[in-house]
């Protein structure tokens, strides 16, 4: 972190100083140009006073020594200059400022030095007798601006750099050292900064729901141990009459196999509540899955002689094989257990380009609108199946949507109460 906050800030603060230097240069060379030109015409109007009063005062401009001035006829013939002897000098009419001087009245150019670090600013102007006067002034160019900037600029640059370092250093701890104390036993309590505040709702959240498993772990274990102790203490007491031990010991056996399956839904949850991704994903053979899973679901589904159709293709899927059983023996074995005598299970396997689709359909008690939205929460059981005496953990759906969730996959439910139900399942074939 701390890393990211000092390259991010030497960057920013680089390109501060960068932006800064080439704004001032632009900005110092612009303003230090509209000086020079009010300059030359100031010099302009003055000499154009004097040559009103005398024609031939030409010794009387070496008072602006600091300028070059020539005077320019209109054929472009050189009648002075303050530098050269005018009769060495070349006709003038094709200099630029000159050229303009005669169209317009007054013209401008600049002209670099072969160093390209002074430069020369032409200022002509055409007087009331028809002679063009020009002045021309050396100045700094914009590169020679730049540059005596330079050296000023890096140590600026280097001086950032250092603050950047140190300041990033101490910026970090400020930031880490409020999370490092966090209280994640009462997250909401905290009072860090506006932008952890969704962190630590979240963080409540997981302790709420981590408390509120505990408890119905607690509870749902707690139902079957109280009937198997109260059964055993009853037999115990010598309270049960001899015909009536098989009686018992069949509801201890049932209650015991029962608080058997609860504990290994928990532990799946849990397990599946650990699990990270990415996992190694597998060829999964659905075909192979559901028929296994009905083997072992056979004798429940004899018992309650209920008629199986499958309607399966061959389907190879990417995901993890163990999460895949799970999922589909919780849904397979829901539609047997809340099925009805004689019933019927119908399980359908298709694939298309991208998605494997599996449908699990029953004619079984169904479930009413109300507890439709819930029947994923942990621990949820309809009344409906606690009153039909149906043996179960209100957790198979947790895991399924658990699963699913780890295959990237969905799951849809349709049912009316009294005529069954049906789950729908899309799982991406390449997960
Ligand atoms: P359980 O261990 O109770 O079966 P699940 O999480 O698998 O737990 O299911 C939650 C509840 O959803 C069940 O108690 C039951 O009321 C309802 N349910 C699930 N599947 C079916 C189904 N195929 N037909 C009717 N009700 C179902």
């Amino acid at each position: 972190m701390e890393k990211k906050i000092r390259n991010n800030m030497l960057i920013i603060s680089v390109l501060v100083v960068l932006i800064t230097y080439i704004c001032s240069g632009i900005s110092l060379y612009w303003s230090m140009m509209a000086s020079l030109d009010r300059e030359v015409k100031g010099i302009a109007s003055q000499i154009s006073l004097i040559l009103k009063e005398d024609t031939d005062a030409f010794s009387q401009m070496s008072v602006f020594s600091e300028s070059r001035i020539t005077l320019i006829e209109s054929d472009g013939t050189v009648l002075y200059d303050s530098i050269k002897d005018s009769l060495t000098l070349e006709n003038h009419l094709n200099r630029p400022e000159v050229q303009r001087a005669f169209e317009k009245g007054e013209g401008r150019s600049l002209r670099f030095s072969a160093s390209q670090d002074t430069q020369t600013y032409y200022y002509a102007v055409v007087l009331g007798n028809g002679i063009c006067l020009r002045i021309a002034s050396e100045t700094h160019s914009l590169n020679a601006v730049f540059r005596s900037g330079l050296f000023v600029t890096t140590i600026a640059v280097l001086l950032v750099l250092v603050a950047a370092v140190q300041f990033s250093r101490k910026f970090t701890q400020k930031i880490i050292q409020p999370i490092n104390q966090i209280d994640f036993d009462h997250p909401k309590e905290n009072k860090v900064y506006p932008e952890l505040e969704p962190l630590l709702e979240n963080l409540e959240r997981h302790e709420a729901m981590r408390k509120e498993f505990s408890a119905n772990v607690s509870h749902e274990l707690k139902t079957p141990l109280t009937s198997i102790s109260g059964y055993a203490e009853i037999m115990a007491n010598g309270l049960v009459k001899d015909e009536d031990i098989p009686v018992f010991a069949q509801k201890i056996y049932d209650e015991s196999r029962n608080l058997f399956h609860k504990i290994e839904d928990i532990i799946k949850i849990s397990r599946l509540d650990e699990s990270k991704l990415p996992f190694q994903l597998e060829d999964v053979n659905l075909r192979a899955v559901i028929e296994s899973v009905l083997e072992h679901l056979e004798s429940q589904i004899e018992k309650k002689n209920i008629t199986v159709q499958l309607e399966l293709t061959d389907v190879i899927a990417k995901g993890i094989v163990s999460v895949t059983e799970e999922i589909l023996y919780n849904l397979i074995e829901n539609a047997v257990k809340y099925n009805k005598v004689n019933g019927t299970l119908i399980v359908r396997l298709s694939e298309n380009l991208h998605c494997v689709h599996i449908e699990i359909e029953d004619t079984g008690i169904g479930i009413s609108e109300e507890d439709l939205p819930r029947i994923y929460e942990r621990f949820y059981r309809s009344d409906k199946s606690h009153s039909q005496q149906i043996e179960g953990s209100g957790l198979g759906l947790s895991i399924v949507k658990h699963g699913l969730f780890l295959l990237n996959g969905e799951i849809k439910v349709e049912s009316t109460l009294h005529q069954g139900t049906k789950f729908m399942i899309d799982l991406k074939k390449h997960a």
